[in-house]
């Protein structure tokens, strides 16, 4: 099917079996594919595992299922203080996996019939490039030839060199697990160890997190980074910062993870989430003359072209903001420049993202220490509070709100909340920012009351210092007040 409404694909289709052909059917490879096809152009998409990538399958998606999931246990304590009593609640993780599954290949199929609607060639193969216009498909060792390639390929799981690291598990496996973990020890302190200690011991398990540096969260706002890692002690998560794991070892019924300083954590299964790798291995693309920097991301400029003018990359592979928003966009914005005569680039500034953890932070613009380097007068408003639902709950979490203003123009540079649904403010929040707002657009702004984000516009004191953590409770146990199976 061609749709000549941009890309002149026929004038040119006699040289190449196909105008496009992308490498990768995950957020950034299908949204390039169908929105290039809608351009006119003739293309083909292969996918070595599912059609969705990882934020379907792996990632984003089912980790949210196991977010929500995870909460009930929350709810269900919250419950009383509100009048309910509820027979001892039972958790099944087989139920879990299972529906989660069901809903992960019902959006699978959809990507794939969006695909096929836009008239793109599907191909179930893994695909290499030979030279920088043809690629192979296996099996079956088809060769194709395409004028442009697009590599989508995403990322994977890096882990560190370990003695006895074949026995952890990464993200990937935590997916189909067959049993849930009565307790569970997960390195790392970025967003996949987060969110997934989170779900973990939301679920039941007795979780402890294992984190190489001072304080969880590099990168993000300190009152945040703080305030997490206290929700997380208070909540029972045994948070270990400064603890790297030297050995893992595989006992009669559970695994011991033996640390630098000689302490062992026994547990029935160990996860690591340090980090992602670009997918580049074995592919072509030395063959290809493609350039890789040093963690083997490809390198492009801002329209996504590599160092061979017909090879591009978008998402994850190039290593830029590793979130499936700004893949897709990526993936549009190269479609629309090659394919449909609108030359695009995206915008990197004021990328919203949220760490989904319990509670969950939810962060856009500069954090404070950036802030401060930029913007020599920086005013800084913040509130620390006790969400009204917790007042009969008796959940003894807070909630935290921070502005960033640029002093000079009153604009708000920087927006941060940990508490319930701050995802979803600071989606909001987001949205004023990119238009300009100032710090008197947000006061002008009527309250919507009783709701926590209205403190986002009645903040009027200047914070003098930042808010300090307070040291960090002895971890206690998750509270069992309901029948969790393990
Ligand atoms: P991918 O979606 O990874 O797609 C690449 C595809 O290429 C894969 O399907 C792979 O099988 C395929 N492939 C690889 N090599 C080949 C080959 N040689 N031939 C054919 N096919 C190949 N981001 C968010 O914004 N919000 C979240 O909440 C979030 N949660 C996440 C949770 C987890 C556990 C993980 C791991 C990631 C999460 N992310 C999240 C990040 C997000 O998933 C990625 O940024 C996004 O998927 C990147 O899209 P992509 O198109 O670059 O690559
Ligand atoms: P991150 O880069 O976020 O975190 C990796 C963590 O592992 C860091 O705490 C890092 O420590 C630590 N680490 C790295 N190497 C080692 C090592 N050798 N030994 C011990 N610890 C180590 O990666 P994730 O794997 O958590 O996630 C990958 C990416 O996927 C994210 O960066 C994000 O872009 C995306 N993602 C987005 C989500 C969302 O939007 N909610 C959710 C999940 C993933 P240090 O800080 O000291 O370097």
């Amino acid at each position: 099917m061609h749709r000549a409404n941009g890309f002149d694909g026929r004038r040119r289709m006699s040289e190449f079996d196909f105008d496009l052909f992308v490498i990768g059917g995950g957020s950034g490879g299908v949204r390039a594919a169908r929105v290039a096809a809608g351009h006119g152009a003739k293309v083909a998409i292969a996918e070595e595992y599912r059609f969705g990538g990882t934020c379907v399958i792996r990632g984003c998606v089912p980790k949210k299922l196991f977010v929500y999931a995870s909460r009930f246990s929350d709810e269900f304590e919250d419950a009383e203080g509100f009048g309910w009593s509820l027979k001892p609640a039972r958790f099944d993780w087989a139920t879990l996996v299972a529906n989660k599954d069901k809903e992960i290949t019902r959006l699978e199929g959809l990507y794939r019939l969006g695909l096929e609607k836009a008239g793109v060639t599907v191909m179930a193969a893994r695909a290499e490039l030979i030279d920088r216009h043809t690629v192979i498909t296996q099996p079956g060792g088809r060769k194709v030839t395409a004028r442009t390639i697009l590599i989508a390929v995403g990322g994977r799981p890096v882990l560190p060199e370990v003695h006895g690291i074949g026995h952890a598990i990464t993200s990937n496996e935590a997916f189909h697990l067959d049993e849930l973990p009565s307790s569970i020890v997960i390195v790392g302190g970025g967003y996949i160890a987060v969110e997934f200690a989170g779900i973990f011991h939301g679920l039941g398990a007795e979780t402890t997190l294992v984190y190489r540096g001072p304080k969880i969260l590099r990168g993000f706002d300190e009152d945040l980074r703080d305030g997490v890692m206290l929700e997380m002690f208070k909540r029972g998560i045994d948070v270990r910062c400064n603890a790297e794991i030297a050995a893992i070892e595989k006992g009669w019924s559970q695994y011991s993870a033996t640390l630098k300083d000689g302490s062992v954590l026994e547990a029935d299964r160990v996860m690591y989430a340090t980090g992602r790798v670009p997918n580049t291995a074995g592919i072509g693309l030395e063959a290809a003359g493609v350039k890789m920097g040093e963690n083997g991301e490809i390198q492009v400029d801002e329209q996504s072209r590599s160092s061979v003018d017909n090879i591009y990359a978008v998402g994850d592979v190039t290593d830029r903001v590793n979130l499936t928003p700004v893949a897709i966009r990526e993936g549009h914005a190269f479609a629309d420049t090659v394919f449909g005569k609108k030359p695009a680039t995206v915008d990197y500034d004021l990328i919203p993202t949220a760490v989904f953890a319990t509670p969950e932070i939810g962060t856009v613009g500069l954090p404070e220490h950036e802030a401060r380097e930029q913007y020599p007068k920086l005013d800084v408003y913040k509130a620390n509070f006790r969400p009204l639902k917790h007042t009969l709950s008796g959940r003894d979490e807070r909630m935290l709100m921070k502005l960033l203003v640029d002093g000079g123009t009153d604009r708000v540079v920087g927006c941060h909340v940990m508490g319930a649904d701050a995802a979803e403010i600071v989606q909001m929040a987001a949205i004023a920012m990119r238009m300009g707002a100032t710090k008197a657009d947000f006061d002008a702004t009527m309250a919507l009351h009783p709701s926590a984000s209205e403190e986002l516009v009645t903040m009027r004191e200047k914070s003098k210092a930042p808010v300090k953590a307070a040291a960090p409770a002895k971890p206690r146990r998750r509270k069992r007040g309901h029948d969790e199976t393990a």
